[in-house]
């Protein structure tokens, strides 16, 4: 089985900080598709000559970029010999966690806000045998008690404030940069937490080299210094939901609210490391309705084929109104990172499906009827 995947430890294992005492926790989670856009670009003024390919995360093991984190970060924790992990979660950490910790033997406890987690997710967290605490507040409230809690018990905190799960991220920039031989002029990400901008920022940094003297990343640990894969790093564009948007409006917020629950944080924990990213690369933030989040789900699935989550149409729908406008350049390189597939929140996308399902009764003729009556015109 020389060329199995085995998962993102294995394959990138001298650029982690694993060792051959690590026992590795993995679902083979990471190498996912990077997939080029064959119709929205060109329906977009300016994007004729505009290059544009999603990094489906949604094809990791449950359905999340949050994958690449967790394995790093639970295969960490059991090395520490810890048995029980914790974290708040908008959902998708949750899954990831409780997936990672019945692998490894562990108790999961997970803290997600009432009712504002999407269905398939809490179906995973409840399948994989994970505890799951359901709080009267939001996830800023959550992560709050998870640091408090993680000092009175014996639980490893596997949030993004763990930073072993920046290390795992960082990944999917490597392998985007892999895939293209080169970095991309522009990277577009989702940003709540706003733990995968920095870790993929840390992963497009490794891969030219850069200059560590004035890198608050690796700390000159970079293990591509001596031998830089590419020469140019991507412009770093963060985008978030406008009511969850505390970059655009340089701070707290307090009751953050959007249908992209995965990204309803109003007190992200890697703030500055993520201002930093975006300042360093020459990106920018910027916000987009719920509106233009769901409009985006929707055409990414019947334009495309890519169904997604809205928190993870939130980058496409980004970087389209920034090629339309000119901010991003005509003739440029630009990669999205699509978070989590859309099979996650089914009730959201249902809601927004108008057209009702045809039903005819079971014959030939009415078979017919209903096909030749919707043939494209
Ligand atoms: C976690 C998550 C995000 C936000 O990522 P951060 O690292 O918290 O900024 C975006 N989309 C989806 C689907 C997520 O699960």
């Amino acid at each position: 089985m020389q060329n199995h995947y085995s998962g993102l430890i294995n394959r990138y294992r001298e650029r982690l900080p694993v060792s051959d005492k690590t026992p590795v926790i993995s679902l083979c989670e990471g190498d996912t598709p990077l997939i080029k856009l064959a119709n929205l670009p060109a329906e977009t003024p300016n994007g004729a000559d505009i290059s544009m390919y999603v990094k489906f995360e949604g094809l990791n093991p449950t359905a999340s970029f949050k994958d690449r984190g967790m394995t790093m970060a639970v295969s960490k924790a059991a090395e520490e010999g810890a048995k029980a992990i914790v974290c708040a979660s908008t959902g998708n950490t949750s899954a990831a966690a409780a997936a990672y910790a019945a692998r490894a033997g562990m108790t999961a406890f997970v803290l997600i806000p009432e009712g504002k987690i999407a269905m398939g997710k809490l179906a995973q967290a409840m399948m994989y045998g994970a505890v799951v605490i359901q709080i009267r507040g939001n996830f800023d409230d959550g992560m709050e008690l998870v640091k408090r809690v993680a000092k009175e018990a014996p639980v490893a905190i596997v949030n993004s404030i763990n930073p072993f799960r920046l290390q795992g991220q960082k990944t999917a920039a490597f392998e985007i940069t892999e895939a293209l031989g080169r970095a991309p002029d522009y990277h577009c990400i989702p940003v709540g937490n706003a733990g995968n901008i920095s870790g993929y920022w840390i992963g497009f940094s490794e891969m030219c080299g850069h200059n560590t003297e004035s890198c608050t990343l690796c700390n000159g640990q970079c293990p591509f210094l001596a031998d830089p894969k590419v020469t140019t790093r991507p412009r770093m564009v963060g985008y978030q939901a406008a009511g969850a948007a505390p970059f655009m409006r340089n701070g707290k917020v307090e009751n953050p609210e959007t249908v992209a629950t995965a990204i309803r944080i109003g007190n992200p924990q890697s703030f500055d490391l993520a201002k930093a990213a975006v300042d360093e690369s020459g990106g920018w933030f910027d916000e987009l309705t719920d509106e233009e989040i769901l409009a985006m789900q929707k055409r990414l699935a019947n334009r495309e084929g890519i169904f997604c989550e809205p928190a993870s149409a939130v980058s496409v729908a980004g970087a389209l109104r920034d090629i339309e406008n000119g901010k991003i350049a005509p003739g440029s390189v630009v990669t999205c990172t699509v978070t989590g597939h859309g099979l996650k929140d089914p009730d959201v996308a249902i809601a927004q499906c108008q057209e009702p399902v045809v039903t005819i009764d079971a014959n030939l003729e009415a078979v017919k009827q209903a096909i030749l009556g919707n043939l494209p015109g």
